[in-house]
């Protein structure tokens, strides 16, 4: 897989080089030391094939792991001590101990690492200390999930290192914790659940309240993943990701006013949004709007994308995509342009923006010939346009979080 990256302000590792075990165990070797049983562990990013922001409202989403990754190389230790080294954050080392009370700290990154300790500590595993080694061929802060990557990565180590199991629902709702109580993200739970349960080959579509999960094949004779990075993140124009889950609140209130059975835009229909139209500010309207809309779309692409109806499923990702650019107000120009320009190229079904916005990546399907034009047309065409070199690749559904060693 071609994924690239030469700027240096984007700490990553270039994929297929680099993630050979024996290097990771070299660069461990050469962190810490080589002796022990060394134990190597691989989580995936994700990409989102469509289901914006709907995972807070209790809705449903359509992940699929991605071959982009995290590796995490550890090591049992004989104290209670954990140390965590990544390679995207050289010279820092994050250290803490299991028999105090964890603490958030400096580095922001580590508090990803020590809010998973923390959960699992709380949730009352007898962890063991670890030291550990992050890499990642996953771009860090692109909409592909390198927080839930990281986070996985950790759970699973500290499971392997302390003899220990845990039921995988399980997991991804403690680092979901970690991520709310320590990085201070309100994340819905798609991210740890697909990067800790993803299916080779499949897309998963994932109830975000019951956690039920149906796993939809990906035909690859039939169908590309490409994806494509702005290689830009703004500073939020119209207000944060807590700033949309507080607007989606007041519109629940709104619906459960007449509909006591309400309790998250997932339970409102269409018709119930169009009756609570004149009761609702334009604003939330908007954004209720774009997320009652986004729960069907994300059901229907499922059932649509099963049944092998890919012209269908194209045309409800770039509705998707207007819906997050028009009412919920979360794409930026460089995710519109790459769009637009994805629509552009022949055997293109589809493309939107996919993360939570204002910058990362777009997701586009595509007929298998098509990838390798299409990733040309948006490097020559954004190039052109931002002065910016995006990185575009494609790749296949991956498996979830496993220990390769
Ligand atoms: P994403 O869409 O990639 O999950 P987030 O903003 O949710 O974006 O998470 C990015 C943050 O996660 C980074 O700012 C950093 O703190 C942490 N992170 C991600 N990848 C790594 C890594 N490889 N090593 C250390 N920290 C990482
Ligand atoms: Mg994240």
């Amino acid at each position: 897989m071609a994924y690239l990256d030469p700027r240096p302000s984007h700490p990553y590792i270039p994929c297929a080089m680099a993630q050979s075990t024996d290097e990771l165990k070299s660069l461990f070797a050469k962190t810490f030391s080589s002796d022990g049983r060394i134990h190597v562990i691989r989580a995936p990013g994700r990409v989102n094939i469509i289901g914006e922001h709907t995972d807070y409202n209790d809705g449903f989403v359509f992940p699929m792991a991605i071959e982009p990754e995290v590796r995490l190389v550890c090591r049992q230790r004989a104290d209670s001590i954990v140390r965590v080294a990544s390679s995207a954050y050289p010279g820092q080392m994050v250290e803490f101990s299991l028999d105090k009370q964890i603490e958030r700290a400096e580095p922001t990154w580590g508090n990803y690492v020590r809010g998973v300790a923390a959960e699992m500590l709380k949730a009352g595993l007898p962890l063991a200390g670890m030291d550990a080694l992050m890499t990642n061929t996953l771009p860090v802060g692109s909409g592909l999930s390198s927080s839930a990557a990281i986070e996985i990565s950790m759970a699973v180590g500290l499971l392997v290192v302390g003899g220990l199991e845990l039921e995988i629902s399980r997991m991804a709702l403690l680092c979901q914790r970690a991520e709310h109580e320590y990085a201070l993200m309100p994340s819905g739970i798609m991210d740890q659940t697909i990067v800790s349960g993803g299916r080779e080959g499949h897309a998963m579509l994932l109830d975000c309240r019951s956690l039920d999960k149906q796993f939809i094949p990906i035909n690859p004779n039939d169908l590309r993943v490409v994806i494509c990075n702005t290689m830009v993140k703004h500073e939020l124009p119209t207000g944060d990701y807590a700033t949309r889950l507080k607007e989606c609140q007041e519109g629940v209130a709104v619906f459960a006013k007449d509909h006591p059975g309400v309790k998250a835009l997932r339970d409102v229909s269409l018709r119930q949004l169009e009756e609570a139209k004149d009761k609702l500010p334009q604003l939330i309207y908007r954004r209720c709007r774009h997320v009652i809309g986004e729960n069907h779309r994300c059901t229907e692409t499922a059932k649509l994308l099963g049944r092998q109806e890919y012209e269908d499923v194209g045309k409800l990702m770039v509705q998707s995509h207007n819906s997050l650019r028009d009412d919920y107000q979360v794409s930026c120009a460089e995710l519109d342009f790459l769009v637009a320009e994805a629509m552009n190229v022949k055997g293109v079904y589809g493309a939107r923006m996919t993360g939570a916005g204002f910058g990362g990546c777009i997701v586009a399907l595509t007929q298998p010939r098509a990838a390798d034009a299409l990733q040309a047309h948006l490097k020559k065409t954004y190039k052109a346009k931002f002065h910016i070199d995006p990185v575009a690749f494609v790749t296949t559904a991956t498996a979830g979080a496993s220990v390769l060693e």
